[in-house]
């Protein structure tokens, strides 16, 4: 008996079920019945405690309001103080989707307000928290979803049949490494069983030129066989490369977190841009881009998903970023599961709680090495903020001006959650995407610490929404700046100094000894950023056409202990604080040498098979 089947026989004989659907590995049964629709609770829970699937039942479409009638109703049930900000209809999924600032109002006391919602219009009611500051970005992603959503839902279809499809024994699993092993950049995974193929993270090493895309050539990899990509979170060396997957002819899941497809869409983005600008041509293009979210499935923290017929997936909290996770597969019924950690943070931030360690078994893990080994300890975050808001005081008391290159995501609003919950009073100007990047952040504020969530949401504290804080969006805006006499900070990207506005706001504070450059982040071996760092004064540079050499006379400070990476001690405790010993770990995300300290430290302190791949080795767990 088919699962349908199965469902179909549980069911109240006067449900009039109309069609039943799948969406990806949920249930959809749509009903004629507007009692059954209101009230079908109690049997569906036992059809779902017997099969042991998610199901969701929704109105038939004919028996559905008109959507302007709906509308009114809606209006006229939310309070006011929601802030609704937008409605609209997927009538496709009989589903009504309601922006608002403050969902919570919207939900109401135990769903209440949902439930008269539901119980009045039949349209099933999905809110979503609209940011507080407006991005284009989030809305043109949200349009695009919302335009693609006939295709999604036979896609959605065709994808749930695969799922619940054939189940054949697992007799074998296996990992290879496609990319980012003894390595930073190009991180890429791919995870098999004698049914599945899946690739976890598809990056590109941005700074690479040589070779800076993942061994998709190798020989256990046929983009025709691939039944999922999985992403870890938005940095480029993890998902760099996805788009290229789609432009190739892959047509199946994207699974991440929401924020997490929001920022990789802006930075994919940002990359084609890039490219033009140094006249590279890019990998993909943005139908690419568009292809890849057209395709997303965005899940919770914690939600289980079968994700084919022998895999289920779970993503938990990484601590790295917003919308970062670990990616949990369980293989088989009990069999095996793998943990791949992506990057992590086992320590608390300003920004998020410590990576998770809840995963009720993990027989093979995978984990990043990029602080891997003793002597890259990182010092406590506690001291980084001191140094951070100390050097920017005593160059403000200087009456010099502050520059921190960043990367736009992640490091940059850390910074600015650390400078305006300081007392520094100057304006803070944020430059390049930083601001793109910022409203992501607070169209999600539940996926930040919980400490972070609770000024936002609770007490009207939000460390983005600051006086102090402005956005620089054009040359005729950063000219003004320029002009500026009195001291004050800019965040800009590239964190590493190669290339974007932060080079120019360099050209401009470097000869004058009253200002200060401070590197909050990586500055990886080659770039502009690690060459200052090691001592160089003189910057060739070419301006207008002309070499020319720009005098470095500025105060230089790196901060260490702001990384969103585990140094080694942290990223032991975290595989101590695992609820099992794994059986296996391999090492990835680390250049050579800290790969192979991490590993061989591992071993030591855990006891356990440890093994630091090269990219092209397969290993096999089962
Ligand atoms: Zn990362
Ligand atoms: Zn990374």
């Amino acid at each position: 008996m088919t699962i349908l089947e199965e469902i179909k026989e549980g069911l109240p004989k006067d449900a009039m079920i109309s069609e039943v659907l799948y969406e990806a590995s949920e249930i959809i049964l749509y009903t004629q019945n507007r009692e059954f629709f209101r009230n079908s609770t109690k049997p569906i829970k036992k059809i779902v405690d017997k099969i042991k699937k998610r199901i969701e039942v929704r109105a038939d479409p004919s028996i559905i309001k008109d959507p302007e009638k709906c509308k009114e109703i809606i209006k006229s049930i939310i309070p006011k103080e929601a802030n609704l900000k937008d409605i609209y209809f997927e009538p496709e999924f009989s589903k009504v989707i309601i922006h608002a600032e403050k969902p919570g109002l919207v939900i109401g006391k135990n769903g209440a307000t949902l439930k008269e919602i539901k119980d009045k219009t039949l349209w099933t009611p999905q809110i979503r928290r609209a940011g507080i500051i407006e991005s284009e970005l989030i809305r043109s992603i949200r349009k695009m979803l919302h335009k693609e959503v006939a295709y999604r839902k036979k896609f959605l279809h065709e994808l749930g049949k695969k799922i619940y499809g054939e189940k054949k024994e697992v007799e074998w699993i296996r990992a290879t490494a496609l990319g980012g092993f003894r390595e930073v950049g190009r991180s890429c995974i791919l995870l098999q069983t004698n049914n599945s193929n899946i690739l976890l993270d598809c990056g590109i090493s941005v700074g690479s030129t040589k070779k800076p895309f993942p061994y998709l050539e190798a020989p256990e990899f046929h983009i025709q066989d691939l039944d999922a990509v999985v992403l870890s979170h938005a940095h480029m060396d993890h998902c760099g490369l996805i788009p290229y997957l789609y432009s190739y002819g892959y047509k199946g899941p994207l699974y991440s977190t929401a924020p997490t497809r929001d920022l990789m869409a802006m930075l994919q983005l940002d990359y084609i841009q890039i490219c033009q600008r140094e006249n590279r041509k890019p990998p993909y293009d943005s139908r690419a881009i568009e292809e890849a979210i057209k395709h997303s499935i965005a899940l919770e923290y914690g939600e289980v998903s079968d994700i084919t017929p022998d895999m289920r997936l779970t993503l938990q909290n990484a601590g790295h970023l917003l919308g970062s996770s670990t990616v949990h597969v369980h293989i088989g019924d009990g069999l095996y599961n793998v943990l791949y950690t992506g990057d992590i943070k086992f320590a608390p931030t300003t920004l998020f709680q410590p990576a998770s360690t809840d995963y009720t078994r993990v027989e093979a893990l995978i984990i990043e090495s990029t602080y891997g080994s003793a002597d890259a300890k990182q010092p406590p975050r506690k001291e980084a903020e001191k140094l951070l808001i100390d050097t920017v005081k005593e160059t403000i008391a200087g009456g010099g001006k502050v520059l921190i290159p960043s990367f736009a995501v992640g490091r940059a609003q850390d910074v600015m959650a650390i400078l305006t919950m300081s007392d520094i009073d100057v304006p803070i100007y944020l430059d390049g995407m930083v601001w793109d990047a910022t409203a992501i952040h607070t169209a999600y504020p539940e996926f930040l610490s919980n400490n972070m969530k609770n000024k936002i949401l609770h007490q009207g504290k939000n460390p983005f929404v600051d006086e102090r804080l402005h956005a620089i969006g054009s040359q005729k805006e950063r000219e003004k700046v320029f002009e500026k006499q009195d001291p004050y900070v800019v965040i800009a990207t590239s964190g590493m100094l190669v290339g974007g506005p932060a080079m120019e706001y360099l050209q401009r504070f470097a000869p004058d000894p009253k200002n200060t450059l401070i590197f909050v982040g990586y500055q990886a071996e080659g770039t502009l950023g690690s060459r200052i760092q090691k001592g160089w004064n003189q910057i060739p540079l070419k301006k207008n056409g002309k070499n020319e050499v720009l005098e470095l006379k500025m105060r230089i400070q790196t901060i260490e202990g702001l990384s969103g990476h585990s140094d080694q001690p942290q990223l032991i405790n975290f595989v101590k604080k695992l609820k099992t010993k794994p059986r296996k770990i391999l090492v990835d995300h680390g250049d050579n040498s800290r790969a192979l300290e991490l590993a061989r430290t591992l071993h030591k302190a855990i006891k356990t098979e440890t093994i630091a791949p090269y990219n092209l080795e397969t290993i096999r767990f089962r």
